[in-house]
Parts: C-alpha cells; structure tokens; sequence
C-alpha cells in the first residue's frame, strides 16, 4: 500500500535531524554561508532540481518543474547565524566560537530541503512549479531584498510565495498564523547634540549637550504615547547615548542611537518627522546644533489575507483547526517583507516549544534550541500549503 504523506514525512526524521545538526554545528554570519550554501544545494541536485547557486552572493535557489501545467509557488528559508558564542553543552552545540545559530535558520533550511526531497520522489504528482529560496543574510543584511533585486521571483514569475519561522512562544506541534500585519517595519535613528564644551564649573560659557540630551531623551518618548493613534502600534527605544569623558568637562557633543517599529507606512512616517521636530525643538530651546539621520530598514511584513486563510486551512488538514492559532504581529523585523511586497504570499509561525525537554529560551539568547520535532512537523506544513496551492490533492 502506498505510504501517506504522513508517514512518508516521519521516515525523513533522522535524515532531518542529521542535517540540522550538521548546519547547526557549523553556523555562518550574513553573505558567508559557504558552506550551508553547498550543503544545500549539492541536496538539491541529487534531487534532481534545477540549482542556481550565487544569487545575493551565497543564496542559492531549487526548481522542480511539474509534468503538467499550472501556477508557481516559492517557499523560502534563511541560512545565516548570529555573531555570539552557544551556552548549551548539547553534543550538536556550535563548533565555532562567537557563531550560533540562535534564530533557528539552521532548522529553516532543513525544513525546505525535507520539502524538495518529499516533492522529487513524487515528480509526476506535481502541476505548475515549485521553486526553493534559500537566501542569505536576514540578521539585519537584507539578504531577501537582493535576491528579489536579483530576480528570484522571475522565471519563472512566482504566483504566490511562504515562508515560516520556528517560533518558541507556541508548543511543537502548533502553528501561527498572522490575519494581515506579520512582522514590524524597523528603522533606525541616529541624532547628534552638538553644544559646546568646556570647565564642568563654568557652563555658563558653554552649551552642555547632556543636559539637552536628557531633556531629548524624554521628549521622544512622549512621541508614541501622544502623536500615534492608541489603536496603531509603534515602539521607539533608544539604545545607545554617547557623550562625555570625565566629571569635570562639558563635552562638546552626545551621540543617541535608536531603533524605531511600526506596523503600518502612515505611523512609520510621522514617527520618522515627529523625532526629527522633537531634535530640532530641544536643540533650538538649548541654542545648540544637531544632526538627524534616518536609515529605512526591513519594511512591515504584510501578509495576504487569503493566503493566510490558505494556510491554516492546509495546516488544519494535518494537525485539527485547533492546533492552528491566529497570533498577534511582532514588533520584530522579518526580510520577508520583501518579497510579500512582490508577490501574494504568507509567513507563517511553527511552533518549536517544549516545556519538559527545557526548551523555553527566546530567539537571539545563548540558550536557544529547538525541539527537534519541529522539522519533520515544519515539512507537513509546507507540503500541506504547497499541496493546497497548486491543487495537487496528495494525501
Ligand atoms: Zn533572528
Ligand atoms: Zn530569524
């Protein structure tokens, strides 16, 4: 008897787990996934997909073209690791000092490269394409912006696209869906207070930036809480302040850092001009002079909302309706966006969770692990919306 797609899916477990661990012990920053990158694609190849390699400079993308017409489908995985050193003693922890793979990409390769197998063994099932993105450089690079740049969505033209991320806040075995807004748009600030310096004991013949500083400081925190509508969302938060060298010198000028999230274009804006008119208020109210730099980062991920429902019709034939969650927007960025401001598409959240096991620890800290469940659950899902898109009816 023909074996379901189920149970096909749970035979790639140790296979899974094996390339998992293999990427996960050798992690690599944004644009250096050497190795990651001939890792996959030699997989993709010995499936029989066509490979380009070198887009985006370590990205790498799979097509397998189905025996019958019909619409094209991406999915899309990151590959890169974060700059900080691994604190779990487990025997797959990272074998290189300041890399980790603290934001699960290494189980989002993985994941894609259980899809292409599971699709290549059944290539006569297939109508319309199925294209793999694997892209570089999300942790902050815009490695999916160059790719969809370089014409990833192209040749052919992709009619819908997904992508997921293994997302500790819900149990292994559960999936979150966003309704519309997935992910915030993050920006960042810099602002310059340029007073005058001098004797700590004499500030009336110098303009001391600390003090306007301070006074800034406050200001712009009044700016979400008094100019953006309560039922929109923004963040601002200011993470660096540099000024000063001793107790006894006014310096000349204080440096402030910060990062800024919103969740639609119209808040994005008037935070950019609101922080800007504040700077220039404070420094004009301190007689002193600023500078203002705004530099636009990842945009707001917007999914399309039928895509949405698509998945979690798809995923629901898999796991129940109630194992599928709708969760609420994060105010972290996602370089997905890019792509979803191209194509329709969705992201998509897949549990990774497990209480008993000890894994509870956020993305981006020295603890982070997933439980390992997540890939074989990860490549159901992915085949589920795939099989829902292109109408293939596997079961
Ligand atoms: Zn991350
Ligand atoms: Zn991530």
């Amino acid at each position: 008897m023909e074996k379901s797609l189920k149970e096909k899916i749970n035979e790639m477990k140790d296979w899974l787990v094996q390339i998992r661990r293999t990427i996960h012990m050798h992690p690599e920053l944004g644009f250096e996934e050497v190795e990651t990158s001939k890792l996959v694609s030699e997989w993709l190849e010995k499936f029989g997909l066509e490979v380009k390699r070198g887009m985006a400079k370590t990205g790498v993308v799979g097509l397998l073209k189905g025996k019958k017409p019909g619409q094209t489908v991406a999915i899309r995985a990151d590959m890169d690791a974060l700059p900080m050193d691994e604190a779990r003693s487990v025997p797959y922890a990272s074998q290189i000092k300041g890399r980790m793979h603290a934001c699960g990409h290494d189980a989002h390769v993985t994941i894609l490269l259980g899809v292409a197998k599971f699709f290549s063994s059944i290539p006569d099932q297939v109508k319309g394409n199925i294209k793999w993105i694997f892209q570089p450089a999300e942790e902050g690079g815009g490695g999916g912006r160059i790719m969809v740049e370089e014409g990833v969505l192209e040749n052919p033209k992709v009619d819908a696209v997904f992508g997921a991320h293994v997302f500790p806040f819900l149990s292994v075995g559960k999936v979150g869906i966003y309704e519309r807004e997935g992910l915030a748009a993050a920006d960042r600030f810099t602002i310059k207070i340029i007073g005058k310096g001098g004797h700590a004991a004499s500030p009336h013949v110098s303009k001391d930036p600390i003090l306007a500083a301070g006074h800034l400081i406050t200001q712009i925190h009044s700016i979400v809480s008094r100019n953006v509508n309560p039922l929109e969302s923004g963040v601002i938060t200011i993470g660096k302040v540099s000024g000063g060298t001793a107790s006894n010198i006014i310096p000349d000028e204080v440096e402030l850092i910060g990062t800024v999230r919103s969740l639609n274009p119209q808040v994005r804006e008037e935070l950019k001009s609101r922080i800007e008119q504040v700077t220039q208020g404070v420094a004009r109210s301190f007689s002193m002079d600023y500078r203002f730099d705004f530099e636009y980062g990842y945009p707001v991920l917007i999914n399309n909302s039928e895509m949405s429902k698509l998945v979690a019709a798809a995923c629901a034939k898999g796991i129940g309706k109630e194992c599928v969650e709708v969760v609420k927007p994060s105010m972290g960025g996602e370089d997905f966006a890019y792509y979803l401001e191209k194509v329709p598409g969705s992201f998509f959240r897949l549990g990774c969770r497990n209480e008993e096991k000890g894994i509870i620890h956020p993305y981006h800290s020295s603890l982070f692990d997933i439980d390992e469940d997540v890939l074989p659950f990860g490549v159901e899902m992915f085949v589920r919306v795939i099989d829902q898109y292109l109408g293939l009816e596997i079961t």
